[in-house]
Parts: C-alpha cells; structure tokens; sequence
C-alpha cells in the first residue's frame, strides 16, 4: 500500500527515506520541531492539521542535520561509560567526583562518608539500583532548595519537586506545576543543574520550545547557551545505566 502523500498528518510513526520519525500532534504548536533523543529516536512535534507532504519535505531539508545527530549518538553512547562497582571507581555528585569503597559494615547500603561512596559488600548484587536510590535520596533532599529561589524569581507555579528515572530527558514538568529531574543529572555540577531547572520551570509557563520560552530562559540565565551546550558534552559522558530507564 503506498503511503498517501498529502492530507493532513496523523500522530505515530512515519518513514521518510530511511528514517523512522515518531509523530507528535500538539494544536498550540505552529511550527515543526525535530527531535533526536539520546536513545537516537527521532521525534517531531507538529501543529494539528500540518499537511503530510510539508513535513515530508521539511523533514528532508534538515536530513543532513538529523544524520549529523544520530552519528552525535552514537559517539555518546560509546563513550558513556559502564560501572563495574569495584573500590577505587569513581561516582560524581554535583560535579565532583567520588571514589568508591566496598565495606563489609555500614548502617546503609550506599552513603557518603567523608568524601567516599561507601557500598555495602552485601549489597554489591544490586548496586546499580542502590546508587540510583541514593541519588534520588541525596538529590531529592538538595533539590528543593536549589530550586526554590529559581522558581521565585521567574514567578514559576512550581508545586513540587522529584528526583525520578526519565529514561532520556533530564527534566519534565507537568500541567500541575510538578517538576521531575532525572537522578542522572545530580551527578552534573550545580550550575549545570540549575539550567535544567530554569529549563523546567520555564515550561510552567510556556509548554513548548517557542521563541518566548527562550527568551524566559534568556532573562533568567542570560549565560544559559554556554550551559546548554555544557550539558550536551557533560551528559554524554555521564552513567546512565541501561535498564534505568523506567
Ligand atoms: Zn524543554
């Protein structure tokens, strides 16, 4: 069956040349936005009703950009290192860097103790999960209160905060004024951190990615460019275990 080339665009997968694109509808939207994920998914996000063919040829124009990320990808994931649990291996907490140490007693499975990332011998069959839970404790307890003054100044409804399992995104904000940041971001320096907030509670106020968004984001953090692209070359070079996507 040949696809149809013209009508209006449905949400869900579609394939221009060898490229799979996973559609998103949003009605506020009135421009395309694409995407490419960590996890090298391509998304574009789309106004209601945008005509196929346009974005078929809008999605053509920017190829050499899109194989430009995929190939960004896969770097990343190569360089994204694999954590063996072993004394000496170092964990970074808000940009510094611990090194780890099996102990055969401690009153916790994971914990900080003088500038090392105590594990607990008995615990070494799931160490993956418990470093993830101790970010999400230590990184839940920190947040906040970073996050406070941030929300104060932008005039952001920020209700509550988490440190949760993203899967390939460093935040997300809900319509409720929540804002979740993946526990894989605590391992950034703070300053790096502070952008993926302002980010977030930026998307209080604007959902998308619009020109007035930025220039939220541009008030609040006139050096958030810098950050932005800090982040990109930080993030891939963080831990981010597969399976810990959930
Ligand atoms: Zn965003």
């Amino acid at each position: 069956m040949a696809a149809k080339l013209s009508g209006p665009v449905h949400p869900g997968l579609m394939r221009v040349g060898n490229l799979d694109i996973e559609v998103v509808v949003v009605p506020e939207r009135n421009s395309v936005r694409l995407t490419v994920e960590r996890d090298a998914r391509i998304t574009a996000t789309v106004p209601a009703g945008l005509d196929r063919a346009f974005l078929v040829d809008a999605i053509k124009g920017r190829r050499r950009w899109i194989y430009d990320k995929l190939e960004a990808r896969v770097e990343d994931a190569a360089l994204r290192p694999a954590k063996q649990f072993v004394t000496g291996e170092g964990f970074l907490y808000l940009g510094r860097n611990y090194r780890l140490k099996i102990v055969d007693e401690a009153p916790f499975p994971v914990g900080l103790v003088r500038g090392r990332m105590l594990l607990r011998r008995d615990c070494l069959d799931q160490a993956q999960d418990g470093l993830i839970a101790w970010y999400r404790h230590r990184g839940g307890a920190w947040l906040p209160k970073r996050a406070e003054p941030w929300a104060q100044r932008m005039q952001a409804p920020l209700e509550n905060i988490a440190v949760r399992r993203l899967g390939y995104r460093w935040g997300s904000c809900n319509r409720n004024g929540g804002v979740n940041i993946h526990w894989a971001t605590m391992q950034l320096p703070a300053h790096l951190v502070d952008y993926v907030l302002v980010h977030e509670l930026a998307h209080l106020h604007k959902q998308d990615h619009s020109a007035e968004f930025w220039s939220v984001v541009a008030r609040t953090m006139p050096d958030y460019q810098q950050r932005r692209a800090r982040l990109d070359r930080l993030g891939a070079l963080l831990w981010l275990p597969e399976g810990s996507q959930q």
